[in-house]
């Protein structure tokens, strides 16, 4: 089985965050990588991949302007259809994100460590 990966979090990274010199984030090769094994469902977070996937993913969020919109933990798999929407955690960019059939979803952590 192929590993499962929130897509969702990559796309919302993509979508909010900057480089310092505040252009547009594109992953790279090595980023992708490393993100890919942080996001993957079921990944082992005590992995040297994941941790440094978490290392990318904290230096990215420093640059976005709603941090705790990012949606992060993953929460179930999607039926098909469902969105992420950014303004129903605090961000009112108008992004959203629809999931295809068997999609992991994801929350942000605040959402998650509430319910
Ligand atoms: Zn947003």
């Amino acid at each position: 089985m192929p590993d499962r990966i929130q897509l969702v979090s990559l796309a919302w990274l993509e979508r909010h965050a900057s480089r310092p010199t505040g252009d547009p984030v594109v992953f790279t090769g090595d980023e992708l990588t490393d993100l890919a094994t942080r996001f993957r469902v079921g990944a082992d977070s005590s992995s040297d991949g994941y941790c440094r996937g978490d290392w990318r993913v904290a230096q990215l969020l420093t640059t976005t302007a709603h941090p705790d919109a990012f949606p992060a933990i993953w929460s179930t798999d999607a039926e098909g259809g469902e969105r992420y929407r950014c303004r129903d955690h605090g961000c009112d960019c108008g992004w959203t994100y629809t999931y295809v059939p068997g999609e992991p979803m994801a929350v942000p952590a605040a959402v998650r460590e509430s319910t």
